[in-house]
């Protein structure tokens, strides 16, 4: 029968690739649901909570890695929809960055602060989150983290933009295009091309944004992203309003607004409302215009204050063409409000042309004067962002190249980085690999290591037993009187050997042949056995000659026991022998008594002791035998 041990590394090995390949299924489904996220894949909300409560379910606590980037991915797809939301949102994420663990990694803590830079940025905080845009690109830099750069650049790119420095704006943005670009994100490089081209239209180049959208909405249109190339759409709407073809503009908006209105998205219908107001307004088409206004009003409030100061804006501009002075000058006032506020230099612009135009209309004429002297200061410092139109283009173009050059050293070095990493994943998995081998080597050792043990125990007890009788054979009989001669030497106590022959042993294979004599020299081991003591041994040292030692027996003691032990052949005899066999023996009987002093001179070893036991047994075969003979 095959040993258990046997199974043993097989099954340790089948339970350990169980093991990693479980690990690695859950470990792959994990990283699939993580790569749509960084692709930048459009998602429904309801999309985005069921992956991210998936993630929660498949990351266990211990795997820091995936625990960090579902974190991140829980602080951008919050939820920033209205102010309350953004306002938690901005509390989770502040408590967050406060309770940063020290093992944390450097990409966590500045993903993180990035995030927070963003929805600050939401919250309408513009200096805080350029503070924390310009902290998270220099560390994303330090860390060459190619995608974090991207980001990153990509969100201040957009806040540059928003607060009217372009030439910032598109260095940013053109960077982090190149980068998603190279990293393959289509999704997040379409994000950031609509950028590029929110910047170009605010920058005053609508033609250069015009070609921009429209290539991105073809893209958005064959990926049937039908939401993203509605809000193209309108956004090509505001660059047809710079270029002056406001009807196009109405055209477009509309196509948007029936989208929204359609989709229950009310908010953003109604800021298209304001557009297409807009739009009107300068084709002095006044009534359609108001309507719009009208429909936009009760939707946007100050908790939305870009819509709601571009809104304001456009009421004053309406009252202004209705010839409704005093009410065209408290929209204006509410607007110029939140445009201050929300430090957006092009809206103020606008507002304070505007503002002149109504002063001076009503005849006020310092603060007509005034107000368009503010106008002038504006202009000026916001020319100064601008540089002029053409040499900012060139700058671009020569950043450009500049970019170009850089990002190429970022991803050599990422790669280089990559590749050391593959290097230690590949190293790891060997290391377990041998692990794995070692552990089965040992375990397939240690198998064949018992099984020789055990093998060398029976050859020993094989070398040292005799076959037929199964009693220790004569060198090891031998072996252990010796032992205990020396025992009784050294403890002065009494020892006595017992040496025994078959009688007539020739005749009984004669008579009964030579297996019925086998059996018989078992039945006298067997008797034997049963009378002696347990430290009593006896073993077969000839044919149908034995020898039994008895450690701490005197002679008296002895002679009794060999009597007995007569009488015990004989029983077993009749019991395990032909009812005609007569099983019988003769003994020699030799004590060795260390007290005596004769016995010390008389029996220098086991051997001497021996030799007069053997003497004792030939006088009891002389003597007729069935006899014993005690040795003198
Ligand atoms: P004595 O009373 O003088 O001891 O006579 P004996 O016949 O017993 O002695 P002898 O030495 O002449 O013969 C011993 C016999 O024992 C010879 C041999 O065939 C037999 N014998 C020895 N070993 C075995 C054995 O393993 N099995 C059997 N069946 N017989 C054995
Ligand atoms: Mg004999
Ligand atoms: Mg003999």
């Amino acid at each position: 029968m095959p040993h258990p041990l046997r199974y043993l590394p097989i099954t340790l090995l089948l339970f350990l690739l169980a093991l990693s390949s479980v690990m690695a299924s859950e470990k792959s489904q994990a990283d699939k649901i993580f790569e749509k996220f960084d692709r930048g894949e459009p998602m429904t909300r309801e999309v985005i909570e069921e992956n991210l409560k998936l993630l929660s379910q498949l990351i266990p606590s211990h795997d820091v890695i995936r625990t960090e980037k579902l974190q991140l991915l829980k602080c951008w797809d919050q939820s920033v929809e209205s102010d309350n939301q953004v306002k938690l949102a901005l509390e989770n994420t502040t408590k967050a960055l406060a309770s940063i663990p020290k093992t944390a990694s450097p990409h966590y803590v500045t993903d993180l602060t990035l995030c927070h830079s963003w929805l600050l940025e939401q919250s309408g905080d513009i200096h805080g989150a350029m503070e924390g845009y310009n902290k998270s690109v220099t560390r994303a830099y330090q860390q060459e983290d190619l995608k974090l750069i991207a980001d990153s650049r990509s969100l201040r790119g957009a806040l540059y933009s928003y607060i009217g420095d372009f030439s910032s704006a598109l260095d940013d943005l053109v960077t982090a295009q190149n980068l998603y670009e190279s990293l393959n994100l289509t999704g997040w490089a379409n994000i950031n091309l609509a950028g590029i081209a929110g910047s170009f239209r605010r920058y005053g180049d609508p033609q250069s944004a015009i070609s921009y959208y429209t290539k991105l909405k073809e893209i958005y249109v064959k990926n049937n992203n039908q939401e993203l190339a509605i809000s193209v759409t309108s956004d090509i709407g505001l660059a047809l309003d710079e270029l002056g073809e406001h009807q196009q503009a109405i055209d477009n908006y509309l196509i948007s607004y029936n989208y929204f209105k359609e989709h229950q998205q009310e908010a953003v219908a109604a800021v298209l409302a304001t557009n297409i107001a807009f739009s009107l307004i300068k084709l002095d088409r006044l009534s359609e215009a108001e309507g719009y206004l009208a429909k936009a009003a009760p939707i946007i409030d100050e908790k939305d204050p870009p819509a709601y100061s571009f809104m304001k804006l456009f009421m004053a501009e309406l009252k202004f063409k209705q010839g409704i002075y005093a009410e065209a000058l408290k929209e204006l006032t509410q607007g110029e409000q939140v445009f201050r506020k929300l430090q957006n230099d092009r809206g103020l612009l606008q507002l304070l042309y505007l503002k002149s135009d109504i002063y001076f209309a009503i005849n006020n004429l310092p603060a007509a004067y005034q107000a368009l002297q503010e106008f002038v200061t504006l202009t000026k410092q916001v020319d100064g962002n601008y540089l002029s139109h053409h040499t900012t283009e060139l700058k671009v173009k020569f950043s450009t190249n500049r970019i170009e050059s850089e990002n190429k050293q970022l991803i050599e070095n990422q790669n280089l980085k990559e590749q050391e990493l593959t290097l230690l994943e590949k190293n790891k998995s060997l290391q377990l690999i041998i692990l794995l081998l070692t552990g089965c080597i040992l375990a397939i050792v240690s198998v064949f290591a018992y099984k020789q043990v055990h093998r060398n125990r029976q050859l020993q007890i094989i070398a040292l037993t005799d076959y037929l009788t199964q009693l220790p054979n004569r060198r090891h009989i031998y072996d252990q009187a010796n032992q205990y001669f020396q025992q009784a030497l050294k403890q002065r106590t009494p020892f006595s050997l017992i040496i025994f022959d078959a009688d007539h042993f020739k005749q009984i294979n004669d008579n009964f042949g030579h297996e019925i004599g086998d059996n018989a020299l078992i039945t006298i081991a067997n008797a034997t056995n049963a009378l002696i003591g347990n430290k009593d041994l006896i073993g077969r040292i000839g044919g149908e000659e034995f020898l039994i030692i008895l450690p701490n027996t005197n002679a008296e003691r002895a002679l009794t026991l060999v009597n007995e032990l007569q009488t015990h052949i004989a029983h077993f005899s009749a019991k395990e022998l032909p009812s005609t066999l007569r099983l019988t023996v003769s003994a020699g009987v030799a004590t060795f008594d260390a007290s005596n002093h004769n016995a010390l001179s008389q029996d220098k070893d086991f051997a001497s002791l021996l030799k007069r036991a053997d003497a004792a047994l030939y006088e009891a075969k002389n003597a007729g035998r069935n006899c014993v003979k005690v040795a003198e």
